[in-house]
Formats: structure tokens, C-alpha cells, sequence
């Protein structure tokens, strides 16, 4: 395999790289690639890079390998990672900032994932949490999936888990302040 210089390499995207550190907050040169990271994600086992991988192609400029991975999709920002490792690195922002970046360009590589976390931000924005049967109705309608999970609906009517008109909490101002609030600063 052909040897890569590393100083050239780290300043390709340097300008988007930087802004994403600052958005998450993470100085992505703080990693020692130690794996640790990979090692505890729950969620790995079904990625098609390791979170460790992730970071190490964002410290070699490679912007576009990263958004275009599942895996910033797949995180479940569990914390695992950020609580595991040794440098502190906080690869669960770090995840959830590069995702947004992602969706920005339209580099969408898990296009129901990303229905799904739409669906339910909404519903929290609407009614202060979200609504199992309704996420569920909308979801499958707008992920083209129309039966699915439709056997389980009556158990949920019956174990009085889900209700035919959706519950609201009871400030829902306070919840819109902390939308605006999460989107303040962004573009
Ligand atoms: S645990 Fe921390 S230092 Fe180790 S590879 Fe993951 S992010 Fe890097
Ligand atoms: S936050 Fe994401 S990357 Fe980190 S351990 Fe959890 S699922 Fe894995």
C-alpha cells in the first residue's frame, strides 16, 4: 500500500474539519486511536466503519468517507464512547455534529433513520414527547413500510400504551424554547 503523508493529508476539508470540531466541541487530534471507543459500542457489530475509524479519517482530511458512512447514522449516541475514553474525546457529539453535516450536503446513507429521527423530533416539537402509535403511523407511511409492526398495535391499545388521541405535556412553550434554543447558531 502506498505511504500517505500525514501532514498534507490532515489539511484536506481543513476549514469544514475545523468548523466541525468546534461545533462538537472535540479536538479530533486529542485521539490516540487506542480503540477503546470501537471496543464498547453496542452498536458496532452493524457498522460499516468502526467510531475509532470514523475519527482516524476525519484526522486524515478524509470528510467525505466519514459522511458517507452508515455508521454516523447507526450511532445511537449511547455515550459509551465518550465515557470510555481515555482522552475524553467526546466521539457521541462528535457523531451526532457530523451527521447534521452529513444531512446538510444530502449524504443521507440510512435515508429511514433519518425519517425516523424527523418524525420523532417533530412529535417532541408538537407535543412534548412522541406518541408511539403516531410515530409509528407516520413513520411507516413515510418509510413506504405500511404494515409493518401493524400486529402489535391492539396489545398497545389494550395495555393502555398508546391512545387514539395523542397526550401532550402540559408546557409545551417550555419545549419549543429548547428546540429554538438547540437551534440557535446553527445555519
Ligand atoms: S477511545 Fe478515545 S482515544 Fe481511543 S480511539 Fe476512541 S476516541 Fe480515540
Ligand atoms: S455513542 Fe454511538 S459510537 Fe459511541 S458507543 Fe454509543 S453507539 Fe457507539
Amino acid at each position: 500500500m502506498e505511504g500517505m503523508d500525514l501532514s498534507i493529508a490532515a489539511k484536506r476539508n481543513h476549514e469544514e474539519i475545523k468548523e466541525l470540531q468546534k461545533k462538537s466541541g472535540v479536538n479530533i487530534t486529542d485521539c490516540y486511536q487506542c480503540g477503546k471507543c470501537s471496543a464498547g459500542c453496542p452498536v458496532a457489530f452493524a457498522m460499516d466503519k468502526t467510531p475509532r475509524q470514523i475519527i482516524r479519517l476525519l484526522q486524515l482530511g478524509m470528510l467525505e468517507e466519514a459522511l458517507k458512512s452508515r455508521t454516523i447514522w447507526l450511532c445511537a449516541t449511547c455515550q459509551t464512547c465518550s465515557t470510555r475514553c481515555p482522552r475524553d474525546v467526546d466521539l457521541a457529539t462528535l457523531m451526532e455534529t457530523t451527521r447534521q453535516l452529513a444531512k446538510k450536503k444530502g449524504i443521507i446513507a440510512e435515508r429511514n433513520i433519518d425519517v425516523f429521527n424527523d418524525i420523532f423530533l417533530f412529535n417532541l416539537k408538537m407535543f412534548g414527547k412522541s406518541p408511539e402509535v403516531l410515530l409509528s403511523a407516520l413513520y411507516n407511511l413515510r418509510s413506504g413500510k405500511l404494515f409493518q409492526d401493524v400486529d402489535s398495535v391492539p396489545h398497545l391499545f389494550l395495555s393502555g400504551k398508546a391512545h387514539v388521541i395523542p397526550g401532550r405535556i402540559k408546557n409545551r412553550k417550555a419545549m419549543r424554547r429548547i428546540f429554538e434554543k438547540c437551534l440557535e447558531g446553527r445555519e
